[in-house]
């Protein structure tokens, strides 16, 4: 439960280095002119700028990771074992492809992103938001613990640059509909058209990688996707 979760207070309080140690910043290594300073964190050369919303088994974070070189992913998942799982694979990953450097922009840890994605990220810092095959709590009551809400959402909005992409997918059908109407309900959000939806190599990789997908293909059922653009801010009156 929450109690043995950790998190940071806020964002510029988040130790990202150890969990991209390949990025840290030359500048910010060193000697500190005011000597040590515990609540300073080394700083990366880059921001995480994609997430991996209850990422499971990490399959889509090592899809992705030699298609967006560019970008640092990290993977959140609030079950500890398989945190540590996806963890173990990524390190192992990362000794076995020492030579090119592969998979060292990929991470996971563990949160409630449904209480504490704020923690992490500043506002606009993410370019893209996956959502996997979320749980789909299916009765009514239990409509409150699906990761999509009018006020997750906003957090999500809060958390994305305009211009970014949420990106959605689920086998039941029921949910899709829910998350399509809470995103275009929203005013950060507009779905993205077909046309350019299919265009997206992402939605590719989000189609066949992630391990629930693998089994919906193997049980021969349906996915549903949709793609939500985070909006400009209107400006101030
Ligand atoms: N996205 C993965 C995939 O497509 O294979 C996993 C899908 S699985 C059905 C849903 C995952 O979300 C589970 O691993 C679950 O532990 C995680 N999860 C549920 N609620 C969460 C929360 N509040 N914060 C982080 N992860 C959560």
């Amino acid at each position: 439960s929450d109690h043995q979760l950790t998190y940071p207070a806020s964002p510029d309080l988040m130790d990202w280095a150890s969990y991209y140690p390949a990025y840290i910043s030359p500048q910010a290594a060193p000697e500190e002119p005011h000597g040590h300073d515990e609540t300073r964190t080394k700083s990366l050369s880059k921001h995480v700028t994609v997430a991996d919303i209850g990422c499971g088994f990490g399959g889509l974070l090592v899809a992705l990771a030699p298609k967006l070189p560019d970008e640092l992913l990290v993977g959140m998942e609030i079950r500890t074992q398989v945190t540590e799982f996806v963890q173990d694979r990524i390190k192992a990953l990362r000794n076995q492809n020492a030579d090119s450097g592969l998979y060292q922009n990929i991470a996971c840890l563990r949160a409630n992103t449904m209480k504490f994605l704020p923690n992490f990220f500043k506002r606009g810092q993410l370019s893209k938001i996956f959502l996997c095959f979320p749980d789909p709590h299916f009765k009514a009551r239990k409509h409150k613990a699906r990761i999509v809400s009018l006020t997750l959402n906003s957090e999500y909005a809060f958390a994305m640059k305009p211009g970014g992409i949420v990106y959605t997918i689920t086998d039941v059908e029921d949910l899709h509909k829910w998350m399509v109407k809470h995103f275009e309900d929203h005013p950060s959000f507009r779905r993205v058209g077909e046309e350019q939806e299919a265009e997206d190599e992402c939605v590719k990789t989000m189609m066949v990688e992630t391990e629930e997908g693998k089994k919906v293909e193997r049980n021969k059922g349906e996915k549903f996707v949709a793609c939500f653009r985070r909006l400009e801010d209107p400006p101030w009156p």
